[in-house]
C-alpha cells in the first residue's frame, strides 16, 4: 500500500527524484538531506509502513539482508571506519518521517556525529523488574 500524502512513499516510488544509491523491486535507498556524516543514507521500503511493528515479516527480514549489503558496499566505497544502523520508531524515538526507513549512517575516525548516547545507571531491582514486565507480555 502507498500513502497520497507520505514523502518517502512518493520518493521511494520515483515520484520524487532523489539520488539513489540502490535499487530493487521492494526497496530504495537514497542520500538523506540533512546527513549526519558522509554518505548517511536511508533505505525505504516502496510500500508504506509507518514503522517497525508495522512491517510485515518477510519485509522486515530483507530489510536487514539488504543493509547489510549496501552498508557494506558505501562502507568500502566511502573509506569509513565504521558504519551505524538506526530505525527511530515513534516521535519519542526521534522518529520525525513516519514511513519505516532504516539510516545507515557511515562513521569516520573522530567524526564527532552525535549518535551515540552517554550510558546512565540502573540497579539490579530496575533490570528484574524489566525483565519480569517483558516476561509477562
Ligand atoms: P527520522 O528522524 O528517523 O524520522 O529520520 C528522517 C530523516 O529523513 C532525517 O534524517 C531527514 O534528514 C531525512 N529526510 C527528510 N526529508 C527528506 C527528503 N526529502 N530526502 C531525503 N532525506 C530526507
Ligand atoms: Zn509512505
Amino acid at each position: 500500500m502507498r500513502e497520497e500524502n507520505c514523502i518517502f512513499c512518493k520518493i521511494a516510488n520515483g515520484g520524487i527524484p532523489s539520488v539513489t544509491l540502490y535499487e530493487d523491486e521492494d526497496f530504495r535507498v537514497i542520500l538523506d538531506l540533512g546527513p549526519a556524516t558522509r554518505g548517511h543514507a536511508l533505505l525505504l521500503p516502496k510500500e508504506h509502513y509507518k514503522d517497525l511493528f508495522e512491517l510485515e515479516d518477510e519485509v522486515a527480514q530483507k530489510v536487514l539482508v539488504r543493509a547489510k549489503r549496501i552498508a557494506g558496499r558505501m562502507k568500502d566505497a566511502l573509506g569509513a571506519d565504521g558504519m551505524n544502523l538506526v530505525q527511530n520508531n515513534g516521535e519519542a524515538a526521534g522518529q520525525t518521517v513516519f514511513h519505516f526507513h532504516m539510516h545507515l549512517i557511515p562513521r569516520y575516525k573522530d567524526d564527532r556525529a552525535g549518535i551515540l548516547w552517554k550510558p546512565g545507571e540502573t540497579t539490579p531491582e530496575e533490570m528484574e523488574e524489566i525483565k519480569r514486565l517483558v516476561d509477562s507480555q
